[in-house]
């Protein structure tokens, strides 16, 4: 994606100031390979990702639920498709409001928000569960596309 400066991101979430936000320092970050901006809040409570759609930057605020109690489960991230076992992904919430009213949406996700470097094996720890021998155009296509059909879900893309 193309690199973002931090008032690009604070004007997206409105309102919201930069300890809010938790910004990671994002200099140091290789945008080229990254489908979508994501970071963890420090305080692990507040996610935020950020996509290109179109021509168009794409924003949205979600609730993170780290798994604590229980065994630990294989789980799949529902965006990049990588597979743990244990505690490797996280629950992302976020708040609809439709014209059946209020309710939750959320999916399993990578509990850093780091699905990009994972489809492109720039990180593999822990490594995935079941490897794919899919092509990692495809992989990408199936990140965004999972993103997006999130992000329509959450009413983000009016
Ligand atoms: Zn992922």
């Amino acid at each position: 994606m193309r690199p973002l400066i931090a008032q690009d991101i604070k004007s997206l979430y409105r309102a919201a100031t930069h300890s809010e936000l938790g910004l990671p320092d994002l200099s140091s970050v290789d945008w080229g390979v990254l489908d979508y901006l994501g970071w963890v809040h420090p305080s692990g409570h507040t996610a935020y990702v950020v996509m290109e759609v179109g021509m168009e930057l794409k924003a949205i605020r979600l609730r993170r639920a780290l798994a604590t109690e229980g065994p630990p489960r294989t789980q799949m991230c529902s965006w990049c498709h990588h597979v743990y076992r244990g505690r490797g992904t996280a629950l992302f919430t976020t708040t609809v409001l439709g014209s059946d009213g209020r309710r939750n949406i959320g999916n399993y996700l990578c509990r850093n928000l780091d699905c990009s470097l994972r489809i492109r094996n720039l990180t593999s720890d822990p490594p995935t569960y079941l490897p794919e021998s899919l092509h990692v155009r495809n992989k990408i296509y199936r990140l965004q596309a999972a993103v997006l059909t999130f992000m329509a879900r959450a009413n983000v893309l009016n």
